[in-house]
């Protein structure tokens, strides 16, 4: 061929060339900046050439020269060196492509390796380009081409590619399972094999699956991606998912969002904690049982009253809640022992249990208290076929060793319909029931109705008028004379408060004193009917008349809260008078609570001079160690037994605790006496005093003044100037 390249800078620009002076890349891959690749071509160079086969000649750029370390003297030696540089397994397809290039114009762009030292030591990547220009006669004006060198490039790339290969080995390798899921379909996309082990997908193909099959709970799902599509990750968020054959798996979720080929899909970590969610289950579970009977125990029963309450709140179903209590629980535990107690209570659930139907929940709140939550009880006539159908089952016989004994049980039940009431009130409803239930003998449940309801409301109202009455004394007392049995002389009195309620007229103890006890106001109560009795006591003596002892009702609360000899002492003092004319009635309740601390009061009233008495005998608990433990003096016999001595069989009752009384050298006071017979018979039984209605009715002060004796002119005022 024997055309010459011409050699020379001018034509550069045309066709390409060096453009070390026009750009600098120095720094513009800071991210292929390691050591371990081999520098970039900052030089930015690439070599350039073209040929005129019509003039027969040729450029070849100062850099091709540079790039390939070549220096051709024409287009045949060009190809001779060219084709020397190549690597041997590059040459044939390169030459090849050279040659078709400067025959027929094809252009070509292709990467191959040259070597650059004459031992082929080492070799440099380049691509090659060859472009050319054809006439519209297919005849070539032109051919050109360029060379860069791509070592570098190559290098990041085939460490891209390896590390790539490193990456995927970790990840399928990896001691935690890994998954990849994609999001348009939910289907998985990818199991690591920590992943296919535990999910029990180990010899499926991938792919085949969804998501949605590993998930317990499908909202899970949905809540995970919406999380996720939201905030583009989710951590460490406990789900309980499954394996391929169902056995659950807890697992810690963490996923974020990925792009594989231009599709939206999420690797999700996961971290197994089955073993120790399994473990903080049973855990769980167990703090959420009653040891005994297996049952949900109180705390887990409010925890499932409330989930009840959000159901119905977003259903529109209400729900039943019962409260029971066994009848002769006590009576079990006291005469048979505690083991007959736990068995009749382990009974008793799985009685319960059986009434019930799936999903109804039942509870032993404590003791002998057992709680039901019932759904799907439309309407009253199901509530009390359920009712009477745990009546039935908990009344047949039971066995407790030996003894066959029959339990009966009082049930109270509050109904929640959406929205009406909270847990708390619910409970208090169905507990006012239960005690409405246990009052009454002719029915062993009762439900919570308007009537209670009503009844609460006035409870609550009379709470808080109570409130205003003892800050602002609206109490008075009135006094019921007490007589010898044998003279019917007036001896002593009792003082009975009265509370004259500006609504509601006058209320009677029996309906405010528990309330008052309830909330401690009955400390007050009793402060302020002490204090009007002695300061009475002291009146009447100033009016010239010969007081009698009379007996004041103190609460067993008031023994508990605070000191009953302090606030006795405070009005003796107040008002100079002797300590016998106050008395003291407490009821057995008083004596079975904190026994130390009663005990210590009441010994120290009768040291003081002050007869303590016990009052409503015979209805409570107290036992004849009670009465010997006490300094009490004087029983009053409860009206009841009064009443029952003109009822043929009753009337030996009345003896006995009267003979008991006596036997124990004590005073006996009947009260509630309102017929000459019942008189007659309590005088003749030895009773030493009498009260009741037959005599006198309560009555103010004035009316009782009027039955004392008047002072005989030089009578020692005994009272006065105690001490
Ligand atoms: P209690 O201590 O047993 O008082 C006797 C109650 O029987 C009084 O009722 C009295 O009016 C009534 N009573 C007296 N004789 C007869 C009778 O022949 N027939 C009938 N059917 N009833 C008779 P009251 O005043 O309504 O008091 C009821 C209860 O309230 C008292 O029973 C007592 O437990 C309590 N209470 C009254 N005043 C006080 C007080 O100042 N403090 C405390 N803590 N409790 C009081
Ligand atoms: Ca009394
Ligand atoms: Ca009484």
């Amino acid at each position: 061929m024997g055309q010459k390249y011409t050699s020379g800078d001018g034509c550069e620009t045309e066709i390409g060339g060096s453009r070390e002076d026009k750009l600098s890349l120095s720094g513009h891959f800071p991210i292929f900046k390691t050591s371990i690749l081999p520098q970039p071509n900052v030089n930015g160079d690439f070599g350039s050439w073209y040929w005129n086969p019509r003039l027969a000649e040729g450029y070849l750029s100062p850099a091709f020269r540079k790039t390939c370390g070549i220096d051709p003297n024409g287009l045949d030696d060009f190809f001779e060196q060219f084709s020397r540089i190549l690597h041997a397994d590059d040459r044939d397809e390169v030459m090849a492509l050279m040659h078709n290039h400067h025959a027929n114009g094809v252009g070509y762009c292709t990467e191959k390796r040259i070597s650059v030292d004459a031992e082929h030591s080492s070799y440099r990547w380049v691509r090659l380009r060859g472009f050319s220009d054809v006439d519209a006669n297919g005849v070539i004006r032109l051919v050109g081409g360029a060379i860069e060198d791509i070592t570098h490039e190559h290098a990041v790339s085939q460490y891209i590619d390896e590390s790539d290969n490193r990456f995927a080995t970790m990840v399928e390798t990896a001691l935690f399972p890994l998954v990849i899921t994609r999001m348009s379909d939910r289907s998985v996309v990818y199991f690591n094999s920590k992943a296919k082990e535990i999910f029990g997908v180990q010899n499926l193909v991938d792919g085949a699956f969804s998501v949605s099959d590993f998930f317990v709970d499908p909202s899970d799902l949905d809540d995970i991606r919406a999380d996720l599509i939201a905030s583009g990750e989710v951590t460490g968020r406990e789900c309980m998912l499954k394996s391929y054959t169902g056995t659950p798996l807890w697992m810690l979720l963490s996923c974020n969002m990925i792009d594989i080929d231009g599709e939206r899909c999420s690797s999700v970590i996961l971290h197994d904690v089955t073993a120790q969610k399994t473990l903080e289950l049973r855990l769980r579970e167990q703090a959420r049982m009653d040891v005994l009977t297996d049952l949900n125990n109180r705390k887990a029963f409010y925890e499932n009253l409330d989930v009840a309450i959000d159901r119905s709140a977003r259903g529109n179903e209400g729900f039943a809640l019962l409260l029971l209590d066994l009848d002769k629980f006590k009576q079990v535990n006291d005469t048979l022992g505690h083991g007959a107690g736990d068995v009749l209570l382990i009974e008793t659930a799985r009685r319960l249990e059986k009434c019930l139907r799936r999903g109804d929940v039942v509870a032993r709140l404590g003791g002998d208290e057992f709680a039901i939550i019932a759904g799907q009880l439309k309407d009253q006539a199901r509530l009390a076929a359920l009712a009477e159908k745990i009546v039935a089952t908990l009344s047949e016989p039971i066995f407790l060793g030996e003894v066959e004994v029959s339990i009966g049980c009082s049930i109270g039940i509050s109904v929640h319909l959406t929205g009406t009431a909270d847990g708390s009130e619910l409970m208090r409803h169905a507990d006012i029931a239960l005690y409405k239930a246990k009052d009454d003998v002719t029915t062993s449940y009762r439900l919570f109705d308007e009537e209670l309801s009503v009844q609460v409301r006035e409870r609550a109202l009379i709470e808080r008028e109570l409130h205003t009455a003892v800050s602002h004394e609206k109490f008075h007392v009135v006094f019921q004379p007490r007589v010898d049995a044998h003279s019917r002389e007036v001896i002593a009195g009792e003082a009975l408060v009265r509370w004259n309620n500006p609504r509601a007229g006058l209320v009677s103890p029996d309906k405010f004193i528990p309330i008052a006890e309830e909330n401690g106001l009955i400390v007050d109560i009793g402060r302020q009917v002490l204090r009007a009795t002695a300061a009475q006591i002291a009146q009447w003596s100033a009016e010239g008349l010969n007081p009698v002892p009379i007996s004041v009702n103190m609460s067993a609360v008031h023994f508990l809260r605070a000191d009953v000899v302090e606030d006795v002492q405070k009005v003796l003092e107040e008002f100079s008078i002797s300590s016998h004319f106050l008395q003291i009635e407490v009821t057995e309740s008083t004596l079975i609570h904190d026994q130390e601390r009663v005990l210590r009061q009441i010994d120290l009233l009768v040291e003081m001079g002050c007869e303590v008495m016990l009052d409503d005998f015979g209805t409570g608990y107290s036992s004849l160690s009670f009465l010997h433990r006490f300094a009490v003096s004087t029983l009053k016999i409860d009206r009841s037994f009064v009443e029952g001595l003109m009822v043929q069989d009753q009337a030996p009752l009345a003896k006995q605790i009267v003979d008991l009384g006596l036997a124990l050298h004590l005073r006996i006071i009947a009260e509630g006496v309102e017929l000459e017979g019942q008189a007659d018979i309590l005088a003749a039984l030895g009773c030493h005093e009498l009260q009741g209605f037959l005599f006198h009715k309560p009555s103010d002060a004035e009316t009782f003044g009027a039955l004392l004796s008047e002072k005989r002119p030089g009578y020692q005022n005994e009272m006065i100037g105690r001490g």
